[in-house]
């Protein structure tokens, strides 16, 4: 299961209601790792006893940069901002399996919606409006794995309802948002193999 979120959209129609499923997929592009703060993204989910050389190389940065921001916040906040995150590794995380919620999250987060500088969520926001653009909707947000302090599971990804007309109708707007193939296969598999009878 890829780890990310989708967003369920129903529609309403004089023949009746369908819906879909539109993922985001990142792109591994690495932008979100050199933004503001790295620190802010929250724990590392795993032991210290697991993870012995991730956590010490964590905690001497935390001693390092307080020590920084007591001895010159100006500098703490020039470093902060404009340093990588130290577990980047040539655009890759490289403590993906156990990187913070907060990158987890990313850009489903109420400060990530609002960047530029994810490319993957500029053409995510595109084909939601291509999707949607002269139709009567709701949109719910998930995520394919359960997230913190949600009394739900959203593990299953939720079903979805279209005729063959639907889909095709969709697929074409996607294209003209710009789609990848990549983000296309997503978008099947999130729909078709959860498709509920019409
Ligand atoms: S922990 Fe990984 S995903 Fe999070 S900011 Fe650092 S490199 Fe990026
Ligand atoms: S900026 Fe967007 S596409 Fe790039 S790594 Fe971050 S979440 Fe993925």
């Amino acid at each position: 299961m890829v780890d990310t979120f989708y967003l369920h959209l129903k529609f309403t129609s004089k023949t009746g209601g369908w819906s879909l499923n539109l993922p985001f997929l990142c792109t591994k592009c690495g932008n979100c790792c050199r933004l503001e703060d790295f620190l802010s993204a929250g724990e590392i989910n795993a032991k210290p006893r697991e993870h012995p050389q991730v956590h010490a190389k964590m905690k001497a940065l935390s001693e390092e940069l307080g020590k920084m921001f007591e001895a010159d916040e100006a500098k703490y906040d020039n470093y902060t901002m404009h340093t990588p995150c130290p577990f980047l590794a040539d655009k890759s995380c490289s403590i993906y399996e156990i990187r913070p919620d907060g990158c987890r999250l990313f850009p489903k987060t109420a400060f990530g919606m609002q960047t530029q500088d994810c490319p993957a969520l500029t053409r995510f926001k595109q084909m939601r409006a291509a999707l949607k653009k002269g139709r009567i909707c709701t949109e719910t947000y998930y995520f394919t794995w359960k997230t913190l302090g949600s009394a739900e599971s959203d593990e299953t990804i939720k079903s979805t309802k279209f005729t063959e007309k639907h889909y095709q109708t969709c697929i074409t707007k996607l294209r003209q948002a710009g789609i990848t193939d990549d983000e296309l296969a997503l978008f099947n598999y999130f729909n078709v193999q959860n498709k509920s009878c019409f």
